[in-house]
């Protein structure tokens, strides 16, 4: 999977259209990322003991990968990935500015 946990991504679609946000996990057996501030569903939590009060929960639900795209470090772009082999090891790479992420 391209994107990978802790990198910053800008949403494509939906109510979070150009937001950007950082991955706090990927699930690559899924295609689907989970990124803070992005996507988010309120729940509304009971209170579960008397005398306890309902909360709501911000929870940011998985999105796509497909529906994310990349935010560069060097050049703080959203830009397409791509591979290239630095001493035998796959490194990703900005096709923008060239630099290794
Ligand atoms: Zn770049």
């Amino acid at each position: 999977m391209k994107i990978k946990k802790n990198d910053t991504v800008k949403m494509l679609i939906g109510k979070d259209r150009r937001k950007t946000g950082k991955v706090l996990s990927a699930h690559p057996s899924e295609g689907k990322v989970t990124v803070e501030g992005l996507n988010i569903m309120k729940k509304h939590a009971r209170p579960r003991r008397e005398g306890e009060q309902g909360q709501r929960v911000e929870l940011p639900r998985k999105v796509n990968v497909s529906d994310v795209m990349l935010v560069c470090p060097k050049c703080s772009a959203s830009v397409r990935v791509g591979y290239k082999t630095v001493g035998g090891k796959k490194v990703r790479t900005c096709k923008k500015c060239e630099s290794e992420i």
